[in-house]
């Protein structure tokens, strides 16, 4: 679950980038985060990977409460959410298999649960037939299906996509939002943030509007 209660965040330099934000995420839900340019949706983004602390208000993550965890913990904290991110983040010269795998390696998975678990997320994805390719030989969709695969190998209780289709043609936007919705039926709680207004209105589900750091809208569309 993840639950905002009068949540504001300062910058150092004195910009406000939140100025109270109170919502709560409930566990299996799909949700979307939309608002323009500069309203705080990587702020709270930041704040829920623990990469950045609220100034005041709390700020509660499948558990922990990150106004006040502790360094060793954020490691831990992070394994319970997967994000997917806008740029990817893909590692060029690995291939497909190895870009998955080395997200259970780096925890310190054993080499035989990386053998089962690699090639049912590959699966879950749809990229079976890819696992010996390298990122710059895939399209942009598969790019970002590979990113989602990464994401979810470490079976993470929470998904959170940063703009996933933000360089896509529509079909393939609308696919990979069904594959989100795909893996939110299987049980992840998935936040995706987006512009597109289009596939927020298809998709009809619960939407957390902000603008200038508050949450102006929460509810569903139409
Ligand atoms: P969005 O993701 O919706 O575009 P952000 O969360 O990135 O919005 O930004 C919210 C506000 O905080 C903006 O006014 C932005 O300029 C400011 N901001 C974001 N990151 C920083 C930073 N590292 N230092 C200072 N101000 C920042």
């Amino acid at each position: 679950m993840i639950e905002f209660t009068d949540v504001v965040k300062c910058y150092e330099q004195g910009n406000k980038a939140l100025n109270g934000v109170t919502m709560q995420i409930d566990d299996g839900e799909f949700c979307f985060l939309v608002g323009p340019s500069g309203s705080g949706k990587s702020t709270i983004i930041k704040l829920i990977t623990g990469e950045l602390r609220p100034t005041s208000g709390t700020v509660k993550v499948n558990g922990y409460a990150l106004e006040r965890i502790r360094k060793r913990e954020v490691p831990l904290l992070r394994r319970t959410v997967g994000v997917v991110f806008q740029d990817f983040r893909l590692i060029p010269n690995m291939t497909v298999y190895d870009n998955v795998a080395f997200a259970m390696r780096v925890i310190g998975a054993r080499e035989r649960e990386i053998r089962d678990r690699v090639p049912y997320v590959l699966e879950l994805v749809g990229l079976e037939n890819k696992a010996n390719r390298h990122p710059g030989e895939m399209s942009g969709g598969e790019q970002q299906r590979l990113a989602i695969a990464r994401a979810l190998v470490n079976n993470p209780s929470t998904i959170i996509a940063d703009e996933p289709t933000g360089n896509l043609d529509p079909a393939r936007s609308f696919e990979i939002m069904a594959l989100l919705q795909e893996i939110n039926n299987l049980g992840t709680t998935v936040l995706v943030v987006t512009h597109e207004k289009n596939l927020v209105e298809l998709f009809a589900k619960r939407v957390i509007a902000i603008d200038d750091g508050y949450v102006v809208s929460d509810g569903r569309e139409r």
